[in-house]
């Protein structure tokens, strides 16, 4: 099964999504994400110039030694280009060889654990009545878990925060890569935030009850003691998972936070790699893996990691937010199945015009996701749709403190 053909698409319905397309010589193609929100053209670059041309003629059925021929090839290995450039390459051979097999590729990565993935959705709001208006919404949409970022009392514009209500018929989930030439600024206080967080996890206990899971993203924004503090604050409120608490680069940051709170934490979707994981794992510092299948290296290494992860009780909960194309989500749909260590998948819904440029075969009903059970990975790029939305340059936002200085966004 040579391949003969191998060709990148660089689509922007709503936002920019990078594609890799592999053709077999008996004509069976696959699909792999390559989406590195705010740095597309990097990977799409990698791709076409450094990739596609070695892929010419090899055996498509070969995916365990494309990716080692990929990575250890290079010399240069890891980084978030070369990694979600691998990724692409090895999705794409991965719905080739279930396509051939004429299985879902969850049946090739040894069937089904579970009926379906948990979700959850992102809520949020400017204040707290926004916040419960889109909690409630998530809640009539069928989520039985809820992230929840708020707007923080005196800082204009705050991660994960979508700009408009729901409602109307707009669009109102939080999309924070933005169309312009350089990236916007925003303001950041991470004391005002410490105050505030805990009242309106208060607030939503009180409202909601006891019994949903209730997950936060602290965007890497704290150190390491001020996300201990948190994590003991929101204690009483039941977390699934803090996430993202300290910067990703400082895996022992997490020993200091652990060693001060039980609400369960997560991290690693800037991480690219197994090794980005080591102490994390053989230390138990976290409760659940947060990469993407897209940016760390595809189904191949996705599966290894998490087997790692399942060695030291750690649980998946791969980053789904919509920089992860259609492509990537199905890819971690058929993960999220297939593995024993299932903790809860990330799923932002993708806008309608992205639905029309990426044909989808998943489902999500009563709060759980299923990848379908069409053969390969269930999802179709239809060219023409593609062709209609150019790409367009956006940058995700730059985060300043109060005093001018540069911090995490
Ligand atoms: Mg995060």
């Amino acid at each position: 099964m040579k391949i003969t053909a191998a060709e990148t698409i660089v689509t922007s319905p709503g936002r920019n999504f990078v594609t890799l397309r592999i053709t077999t010589e008996d004509g069976i193609t696959g699909l792999g994400d390559a989406t590195l929100n705010g740095r597309e053209l990097s990977v799409d670059s990698y791709l076409r110039d450094h990739v596609v041309p070695l892929l010419i003629g090899r055996d498509a059925g070969r995916i365990e030694d494309t990716w080692q021929y990929l990575y250890r090839g290079a010399y240069w290995r890891r980084g978030p280009v070369t990694m979600a450039a691998i990724a692409a390459v090895d999705m794409a051979l991965w719905d080739i060889k279930a396509k051939a097999a004429g299985m879902p590729l969850y049946q090739l990565l040894g069937g089904a654990s579970r009926t379906g993935a948990l979700a959850y959705g992102h809520a949020s709001g400017r204040d707290t009545p926004e916040l419960f208006d889109s909690i409630r919404a998530h809640l009539d949409a069928g989520y039985r878990a809820i992230r929840i970022q708020t707007g923080i009392p005196g800082l204009d514009s705050v991660y994960g925060v979508a700009a408009s209500a729901a409602g109307g018929g707009e669009r109102y989930d939080y999309e924070p890569a933005r169309p312009t030439a350089v990236p916007v600024e925003e303001t950041w206080d991470t004391r005002a935030y410490l105050r505030h967080i805990p009242t309106v996890f208060e607030a939503v206990r009180a409202e909601f009850g006891p019994e949903l899971p209730l997950l936060h993203d602290g965007h890497h924004r704290m150190t390491p003691i001020q996300a201990a503090k948190l994590g003991k604050a929101l204690e009483p409120y039941d977390l699934f998972w803090l996430e993202d608490a300290t910067p990703g680069e400082d895996q022992t940051a997490l020993r200091l936070i652990r060693q001060h709170t039980t609400t369960p934490l997560a991290i690693g979707e800037v991480f690219n790699h197994v090794h980005d994981y080591t102490t994390l794992l053989s230390e138990r510092l976290i409760d659940y893996v947060r990469s993407a299948v897209t940016h760390t290296g595809g189904v191949t290494a996705m599966k290894k990691l998490l087997d790692l992860a399942a060695v030291y009780g750690v649980k998946s909960g791969m980053h789904g937010p919509t920089d992860i194309s259609p492509v990537g989500q199905a890819a971690a749909l058929h993960l999220d199945l297939a593995i024993h260590n299932f903790g809860i998948q990330e799923y932002m819904r993708h806008s309608a015009d992205t639905l029309e440029v990426f044909r989808t075969s998943y489902r999500f009903e009563n709060g759980l996701l299923h990848p379908s059970d069409t053969p390969g990975l269930g999802v179709t790029l239809d060219d023409t749709a593609a062709a209609r939305f150019p790409y367009q340059q956006a940058y995700l936002p730059v985060n300043r403190l109060t005093d001018g200085t540069v911090h995490d966004w």
